[in-house]
């Protein structure tokens, strides 16, 4: 069961609105929050700083009302939960209602509204890399997304040596997944990801080839799809054991694994 926070109709005054006269003139809103939260530890210990500040959340949607020039209260509604679920680890989602009840439309009606919601789910992703001092390059990825203030690292599987798959002329590599926890999209997460590669100077020459430090997203439990960018599940993960046996080790996975005697644990435990 969730616990909730609500602040309900606040009345602001912003500009949001396709017609230019909602653009120049603005008019009223009304914004209602839901925050819903696995744990309110406040709660128990009756502190402010145990709970979410519904002073401060009163505040950021005042802003971002006031100041946004945006077309739809969806994307306002939005912009709002965003900036609620990303200052507040506490929130598991949050939902933001929007009505505006003098939407520019002939005829009678109480308000127009839409509901938005954002939520945090977990991401499941792998990582691997055979350049330069391994364990380092996996343990500077890990504290990169520990430090990213929208990724939390949850946990991580121990780490695997593995043969290389598909071009044999380089080390052996080394693996393992973890699961992040974020409110972001998973095209976003690709994208945090590939910083971190980018950052860590992954060099790709070769297809299947030596590699600083690879991140995938592996799994987003209930999420599927399959754009240019982005395959979820990862379309390869059910061929390589090196990403299903950590997998299990975690408890996130329970089917065949293809045959693979590479895929050994490695003897320091201490990198993630
Ligand atoms: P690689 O790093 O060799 O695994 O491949 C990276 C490329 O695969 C990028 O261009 C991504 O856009 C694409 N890609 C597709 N699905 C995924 C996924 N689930 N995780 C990571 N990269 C993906």
């Amino acid at each position: 069961m969730m616990n909730r926070i609500s602040l309900k109709q606040m009345k602001l005054y912003g500009y949001t609105g396709c017609l230019s006269e909602e653009k120049e003139n603005g008019q009223f809103f009304y914004v209602s929050i839901d925050m819903f939260c696995r744990d309110i530890p406040g709660a128990l210990t009756d502190d402010l700083n145990d709970t979410i500040n519904y002073a401060d959340v009163y505040e950021i949607a005042e802003k971002i009302v006031e100041k946004s020039h945006f077309n739809l209260i969806e994307h306002l509604a939005h912009e709002i939960g965003r900036a609620v679920i990303s200052k507040y680890d506490l929130a598991d989602s949050v939902r933001v209602l929007v009505r505006k009840p003098d939407a520019p439309i002939d005829g009678e009606f109480d308000a127009m509204e839409t509901e938005i919601t954002v939520s945090r789910k977990d991401v499941i992703i792998g990582f691997g890399g055979n350049m330069g001092d391994r364990e380092e390059k996996i343990r500077t990825a890990l504290d990169m997304i520990r430090n990213n203030h929208a990724l939390e690292l949850v946990k991580v599987s121990s780490l695997y040596e593995t043969e290389p798959v598909g071009y044999d002329d380089q080390d052996d590599f080394l693996n393992g997944c973890a699961v992040i926890r974020t409110y972001l999209e998973p095209l976003e997460v690709l994208h945090e990801l590939q910083r971190i590669e980018n950052e860590l100077h992954r060099v790709r020459t070769i297809k299947n080839g030596p590699r600083t430090i690879d991140l995938d997203i592996l799994m987003i439990p209930g999420v599927k799809m399959d754009t240019k960018e982005l395959t979820i599940p990862h379309p390869r993960m059910y061929e390589r054991a090196f990403v299903l046996v950590p997998l299990r080790e975690l408890g996130l996975y329970y089917g065949p694994i293809p045959e693979d005697k590479s895929v050994k644990p490695y003897k320091n435990t201490d990198v993630v």
